[in-house]
């Protein structure tokens, strides 16, 4: 039996229609976008473009402000140390919140460590930020603001329109980690300066992504090598993930997201009897639900059903730790709900069919494992 996949806010399959518009450049068009003097690298420039394009388009921005990098990971990495670096000068205060992912949490305990200081916002009890909250945190020494446009976790959908409104008038830097908001939102960036998104959520290739920087908003590389990316972040252009990534966004669709909702809700609905959410209903992106079992270990319920199931107890990139999940202990839960928390995530190849299946699957193990 296929064993269903609902893990998709750790990663999603690679769509055939995006392999298949990746494949002529393994073999054929393999040029080096940097070697322009012969036809091998000339011809891939207005392929590169073109991706540019296309994501841009789905972040109403312009091509140009478009840069690449291995993924949302090195995107945070990048638009946070570039900026203190910029601006170390000018203060040394960070505001973020306690529920980003650990490619930003990471980076600020660093940061910490070379002797700048960060205030990390708590969201309420439903996983949502304050944006008047992110306001308070702001001292005269702050030079970046950090929040995510969506949690990976628990889906919640922040308020980063807001949070970029008040950054504007501050004349702070607003940086948005929205690897999981990209392609399942509207997005704008719209007084947003720098943004983090990432191929590989929205059925692209891994290990390729990009940093939205707004024109004129100057960022330091943190990698040193050749003139790509107008040296912010130098490296062979890969271009067929590149291509890849170009193609996944000119498929992403907020109609179809519409349906992904529709499933979800329907799977919350016949689920609700025996579990709690966590994070907010209605504000969290389409195919997240994160329910609390309760008095069943996560991690057991995970491996009861897994010969049919693929679902996660968090994020992927903390999965090695046995430490219970740092967002759902910001929500002002115990251990207790985050060891007995499950994430399940649908995505575009999720059928109603399924959706039964996980049903006829999940009940009868949780009614297992409570009467253990
Ligand atoms: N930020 C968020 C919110 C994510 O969900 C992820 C992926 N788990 C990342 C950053 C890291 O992205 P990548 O895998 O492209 O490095």
């Amino acid at each position: 039996m296929k064993i269903i996949y609902c893990d998709n806010n750790s990663t999603t399959q690679v769509d055939k229609k995006v392999l298949n518009e990746m494949l002529p450049y393994f073999c054929e068009k393999f040029g080096n976008a940097s070697s322009i003097d012969h036809v091998y690298g000339n011809e891939l420039l207005p392929e590169i473009k073109k991706a540019r394009e296309s994501i841009a388009k789905v972040i109403n921005c312009d091509f140009d402000e478009i840069i690449f990098t291995s993924g949302a990971t090195e995107s945070n990495n990048l638009a946070i140390m570039g900026t203190v670096e910029q601006l170390k000068e000018k203060g040394n205060h960070i505001v973020t919140s306690s529920i980003e992912h650990k490619s930003i949490l990471n980076v600020c305990q660093e940061l910490e460590k070379r002797g700048f200081q960060v205030t990390y916002v708590s969201p309420d009890k439903s996983g949502v930020l304050k944006s008047e909250d992110i306001k308070s945190a702001i001292t005269d020494q702050t030079i970046l603001i950090s929040i995510m446009g969506a949690n990976n976790e628990i889906g919640t959908i922040q308020p980063i329109k807001e949070i970029g409104i008040i950054a504007k008038e501050k004349g702070i830097v607003f940086h948005t980690d929205s690897a999981q908001a990209f392609g399942k939102i509207s997005l704008d960036v719209n007084n947003i300066d720098l943004m983090s998104i990432s191929s590989h959520k929205v059925y692209g290739p891994k290990g390729i992504g990009a940093l939205f920087i707004r024109r004129g908003v100057k960022i330091k590389p943190i990698i040193f090598g050749g003139g790509q990316e107008g040296k912010i972040r130098p490296g062979t252009y890969n271009v067929p993930s590149i291509v890849g990534f170009g193609k996944a966004s000119e498929l992403v669709s907020l109609k179809n997201q519409e349906l992904i909702k529709n499933l979800t809700m329907n799977l919350y609905d016949r689920l609700s009897e025996h579990v709690q959410l966590n994070g907010d209903l209605n504000n969290r992106i389409p195919g997240n639900l994160n329910l609390f079992v309760e008095d069943v270990d996560s991690k057991a319920l995970i491996n009861e059903v897994k010969t049919s199931l693929a679902i996660s107890a968090g994020s992927a990139c903390n999965s090695d730790e046995v430490t219970p999940s740092h967002v759902i202990l910001a929500l002002g839960y115990d251990d207790n709900r985050a060891y007995s928390s499950i994430r399940i995530g649908l995505g575009r190849f999720t059928t109603e069919e399924e959706i039964n299946k996980v049903v006829n699957v999940l009940i009868p193990a949780i009614k297992k494992l409570r009467n253990l």
